[in-house]
């Protein structure tokens, strides 16, 4: 940690220097070279007229503090440990001007508040499949029926239907949502495509979940994108030791609104969580880049494999198809997630995921270790059987997360997994 409050990063500065120094302050606290944790629900103030003024701030009375007046009141409504990190957050996402991070307990947090915040009742919202179980499941079953959205589900692949769907529903779209590289099929949505037609046809807004690819390998502002959204809990987070979600707005208006939902609504994430992230940020870039490294070789090592059917990795796609385009267009490497299908059905799936040893079996992704699961059985249980087809994955198809181990171990324990089929 250098000298002084770095809240503005220097504009020369690489990512991999903004995500190790900006956010913190040394010598607010006694010089301690790495923050405290500030484990506390609330705050002292020195005079009743400041918090009076905080508080007509933080229910939107008057014009928001200035950075440097900038003083926690209560935790639900901010903590230090969240404003280090969000700083820090935010500074990685290029393409906007002064875009403002607002942290979450949770990916799907992130994701419901945000919705909350920019669709009324009887909008519609058009979201691209396939997206991660969870979100799908808060769109098709939760949404709709609590909050009278009208929720339409298209392929984002096909700009035909999003531009249909678009058009259909015009001016009653809040909100247009893709995920890209898609979980799992690793479906490549075109995020500049999508941006200008939603800015064409409604006066709603694109919001795109980054998570897979995290502001290392992909930037959505610069394709257009007005929203950025996070599961935090997966490589911005990094160890599997945490829940957190972001919402990244380019608008600063519409992230103080989020953020005021979120403080009326109640979400908090804790601010050891918050200290932990703002370290895992430090080795953001290393992680990502290695672990990606590490990917390229497994995905090698199963594209050459007998017994492997069919694999999705961005480096494979068709040079000719728009895919590919897509990817190079947007994507500054293929990421760390695998999905193939084996030979055979559920059952050597199953075989493939039992047998695995350095792999664990387990849910989630972008952590330092190897997991695999079934996005038919597992994470995506609850999509239709016919979406899920139509989403390009099929009861046999196995995703990988690919972690940081020796690239050689994994290979050679997809290939002892491998042999028991
Ligand atoms: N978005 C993507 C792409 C995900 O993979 C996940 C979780 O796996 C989420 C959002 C939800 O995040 P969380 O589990 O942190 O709520």
């Amino acid at each position: 940690m250098g000298k002084g409050n770095w809240k503005e990063p220097p504009k020369h500065w690489k990512p991999r220097t903004r995500a190790a120094h900006i956010g913190y302050d040394p010598f607010l606290s006694m010089g301690a070279v790495r923050p405290p944790i500030f484990s506390v629900s609330t705050f002292s103030t020195e005079s009743a007229l400041k918090l009076e003024r905080m508080f007509r701030r933080a229910f939107g009375f008057e014009e928001p503090l200035a950075p440097e007046d900038e003083w926690p009141i209560y935790t639900r409504v901010s903590n230090p440990n969240f404003i280090m990190l969000c700083d820090r957050l935010q500074c990685l996402e290029l393409g906007a001007e002064n875009p403002q991070a607002i942290y979450f307990p949770s990916g799907l947090s992130a994701i419901f508040t945000a919705v909350m915040t920019v669709c009324n009742p009887g909008d519609t919202l058009i979201f691209g499949y396939p997206v991660y179980g969870g979100t799908d499941h808060m769109f098709r079953h939760v949404l709709p029926q609590k909050l009278d959205l009208n929720i339409v589900p298209v392929d984002a692949t096909d700009l035909n239907e999003v531009e249909a769907a678009l058009k259909k529903y015009g001016k009653k779209t809040s909100m247009v949502f893709i995920e890209t590289p898609a979980n799992p099929s690793l479906a490549m949505v075109d995020i500049q495509a999508i941006a200008d037609l939603t800015h064409a046809h409604s006066d709603g807004i694109l919001g795109v979940d980054n998570t897979f690819m995290s502001p290392v390998l992909q930037h959505p502002f610069q394709h257009g994108a007005d929203m950025v959204i996070y599961s935090g809990t997966k490589s911005l987070g990094g160890h599997s030791d945490l829940i957190a979600g972001f919402v990244v707005d380019r608008d600063a208006d519409r992230a103080r609104k989020i953020q005021s939902m979120r403080i009326g609504t109640g979400p908090t994430p804790s601010a050891f969580d918050a200290w932990l992230l703002y370290r895992s940020l430090d080795t953001l870039e290393v992680r990502v880049l290695g672990a990606q490294e590490n990917a390229k070789k497994v995905a090698n090592f199963l594209k050459q494999h007998p017994k492997v059917e069919r694999i999705i990795y961005p480096d494979f796609y068709d040079e000719n198809s728009t895919e590919y385009k897509i990817y190079k267009k947007q994507c500054e490497g293929p990421g760390s997630m695998i999905t193939f299908d084996p030979r055979g059905g559920k059952e050597e799936a199953y075989k493939i995921l039992d047998n695995l040893k350095i792999f664990g079996l387990a849910v989630s992704l972008g952590g330092v270790e190897s997991l695999a699961e079934s996005p038919w059985f597992h994470t995506h249980l609850d999509v239709s059987d016919e979406d899920k087809e139509k989403s390009n994955f099929f009861p046999q198809t196995v995703r990988l997360s690919v972690g940081l181990e020796d690239a050689d171990d994994l290979c050679e324990d997809l290939d002892q997994a491998l042999s028991k089929i």
